[in-house]
């Protein structure tokens, strides 16, 4: 008898896979997909995954055997095992990085091997436990055209302006899956968002569908993984990570807010972008994906209207109820006037109070956590900031200290300047937690909650805050870019920008998006019933383009412009980018290094190349960082750039230095 080997991949960060050889006793039962137990350097019982089984001798080393097998119920199945490989060679992650981002730890696995037969009992849904409402005539037809559309093309855009019933739509798709034994992926960018809705999906599907994210407890992300796996669970509700689950029968995908930036995972590695990685896992599984936005990104719009992408478009509320009307408040009239220091323009202020008067809600958005931005001495303008990153720090009153936002790295306020020994420091910018004392004093009765990542540590408390605001139980909700989108809020009339300048004047050339995206957004809150909604923007820059286009809800206007910058200047959606990294605790180390790489790469590359050079903060946690930014238009082939990319790197981190360089690759940087 031949012997066989299996290449296995281990979840550490090196290239390629490992050869093992398959004991006589594995040999019948052991996959592609499958589990086991392997020596590795100085470990005795590592994990691998394995990707192929074949007969091949390895040549030059006795490969060893595998030392044990996972049960059954453990493994993944080829789909899953194509799309790990398909993240790793997209995203220049390695194979063991996915693996460790896909595969739960063993003991969250599931540890009997009696999957088999629980897979031959997939339960038939039965839409008895409540029917969906019915769709009114313009969400039929785009449900119709949805499903019409799907017939020739793997991704459909479903951009829907906010509270036209995109809910109601997929709540429909996922009926008309369930009824055909498939199973659904309804992903959304946040945890927090996953409360509201799963209410809302519990309703009418009962427990044939369960939401998977981190804050699970490892019993029941353990339960999740193996009820997919087994089939009897039918839907999922989840964040990005549920893209790994091991869906059996997956038919479609639907990606909510998909312009949101938090599908794009940043570190660890594998730095992957959710919505993307989503059509490919759809089309590994012969499904399908719709993408759904008020505002999608404009890589999916310009997909859309270059035909790669099926479109739809719904452009009124459910039950024909207005857009909210916008309003701008100039902050800068207002500031010469003011003898006090508010941060709320008298238009604000009115319009809370007659929205307090009529019992109706109110939400008020500042993209910053936190009392101020910084602080600042104002005898010598001294800011004190983080040692170890070139950030300010950010000033927590309800803490009494002062928070490195990069490294969470927090310390006591100084008793004096160390500069020039003033003894005032004084706050300058402001974020939620400002806004909530200062509200506090202006609304005494009004029952006022926060919420951002400092008030939803504990696992429990977004879903807390929320629910007290849809029972009416607080009046004013505070928050950071988690309450922009995707809730739904009976009486909530009133929606204040506190800031619409610093989205704006963010240095990235996704900033003028960004902003229209989460103003847009954030306005959709308001007013989703009977009474028209109300927004309030302040800003000292009022006739910004970015600001017209919001006041009269033209996302259209806004893409073309943006595009047209975008194409002019060579940025995605015409380009692609890959944003490499370089990090050195040695700031000249970091120099020689990141200028030899980037020399490397020129001559392979030219002018697609730009960089070595500083990002905006240059140092984290004592890592100098320079990015090398490239520019991959249609006269480049991407998977040859990123084999030059590849080369040049693992060159750069072989070459004699002090200390230690640290690379990563960023591929569609968001
Ligand atoms: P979106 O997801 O586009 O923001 P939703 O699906 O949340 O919109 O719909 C907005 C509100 O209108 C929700 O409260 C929803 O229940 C209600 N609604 C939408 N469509 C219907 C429908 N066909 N029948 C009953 N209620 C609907
Ligand atoms: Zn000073
Ligand atoms: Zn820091």
């Amino acid at each position: 008898m031949k012997n066989l080997y299996a290449d296995i991949i281990i979840p550490v960060a090196v290239t390629g896979s490992y050869t093992y050889e398959i004991p006589p006793e594995m040999r019948g039962a052991l996959r592609r997909g499958s589990l086991v137990k392997v020596n590795f350097g100085q470990s005795r019982n590592a994990t691998g995954l394995v990707i192929s089984i074949h007969e091949n001798q390895p040549e030059g080393f006795v490969p060893k055997e595998i030392t044990a097998m996972l049960p059954e119920a453990a493994s993944v199945n080829d789909r899953l095992a194509d799309f790990i490989l398909w993240i790793s060679d997209y995203y220049m992650a390695y194979p063991g990085e996915v693996m460790k981002a896909a595969i739960p730890s063993p003991d969250i696995l599931p540890g009997e091997p009696s999957a088999r037969k629980r897979r031959s009992s997939k339960p038939a849904f039965s839409g008895e436990i409540i029917m969906p409402a019915s769709l009114n005539e313009v969400q039929s037809a785009a449900y119709e055209s949805i499903l019409k559309q799907f017939r020739e093309k793997e991704t459909v855009l479903l951009h829907g302006v906010t509270s036209s019933g995109k809910t109601e739509i997929y709540i429909h798709l996922i009926q008309e899956q369930l009824s055909e034994g498939r199973q659904v992926l309804y992903m959304l960018p946040e945890i927090a968002l996953t409360t509201q809705i799963i209410e809302r999906l519990q309703r009418h599907f009962g427990a044939s569908i369960g939401v998977f994210h981190s804050r699970l407890t490892p019993a029941m992300r353990r339960e999740v993984w193996s009820k997919v796996s087994n089939g009897t669970l039918r839907a999922v509700l989840g964040v990005r990570s549920s893209l790994f689950l091991p869906f059996s029968d997956l038919g479609l995908i639907i990606v909510d807010e998909e312009h949101d930036s938090s599908y794009k995972q940043y570190d660890p590695s594998p730095r992957y972008h959710a919505r993307d990685a989503a059509m490919m896992l759809s089309r590994i599984n012969g499904g399908r994906t719709l993408l759904g936005s008020a505002t999608p990104s404009l890589e999916s719009w310009h997909n859309a209207s270059a035909g790669r992408y099926g479109f739809v478009e719904l452009l009124t509320r459910y039950g024909d109820v207005m857009m909210p009307e916008m309003i701008v408040a100039d902050t800068r009239s207002f500031g010469k006037k003011a003898r006090v220091t508010s941060h709320f323009t008298p238009r604000l202020l009115e319009a809370i109070g007659e929205a307090l008067g009529r019992e109706e809600q109110v939400i008020l958005f500042q993209n910053r956590r936190g009392f101020s931005h910084y602080l600042m001495c104002p005898d010598c303008g001294w800011v004190p900031g983080c040692t170890n990153c070139s950030v300010s720090y950010t000033y927590h009153k309800s803490i009494g200290k002062m928070v490195c936002h990069y490294c969470g790295r927090s310390t006591r306020l100084p008793e004096a300047c160390p500069e020039c020994g003033s003894e005032a420091l004084i706050t300058r910018g402001f974020g939620t937690e400002k806004i909530e004392e200062e509200i506090r004093l202006l609304f005494p009765s009004a029952r006022v909650a926060r919420m951002d990542q400092d008030t939803t540590r504990r696992r429990s408390a977004s879903s807390e805050i929320l629910s007290e605001f849809a029972a009416g139980a607080t009046d004013i909700l505070i928050g950071t870019q988690m309450i922009s989108k995707g809730l739904d809020f009976e009486r909530l009339t009133v929606v204040g920008i506190l800031d619409a300048d610093n989205m704006m004047h963010f240095p990235d050339f996704r900033a003028f998006e960004r902003s229209f995206q989460l103003m847009e957004q954030v306005s959709g809150r308001a007013g989703r019933r009977t009474r028209r909604g109300k927004v309030i923007i302040q800003t000292a820059d009022p006739s910004h383009i970015i600001l017209r286009q919001v006041l009269k809800h033209d996302y259209k206007s806004m893409c073309s412009s943006q595009l047209e910058e975008r194409s002019l200047f060579g940025y995605p959606p015409f380009t692609k980018i890959i944003r490499l990294s370089v990090r050195h605790r040695d700031l000249e180390e970091l120099n020689v290094s990141a200028a030899r790489l980037a020399k490397s790469l020129r001559r392979q590359l030219g002018s697609h190349i730009l960089g070595p050079e500083f990002p905006v903060i240059m140092q984290v946690q004592r890592w100098y960082i320079k990015t090398i930014m490239i520019k991959i238009d249609s006269s480049l082939s991407p998977s040859k750039v990123k084999d030059v990319v590849r080369r040049a790197m693992e060159n750069e981190l072989r070459m004699p230095r002090k200390g230690f360089l640290r690379i990563h690759a960023d591929v569609d940087p968001q």
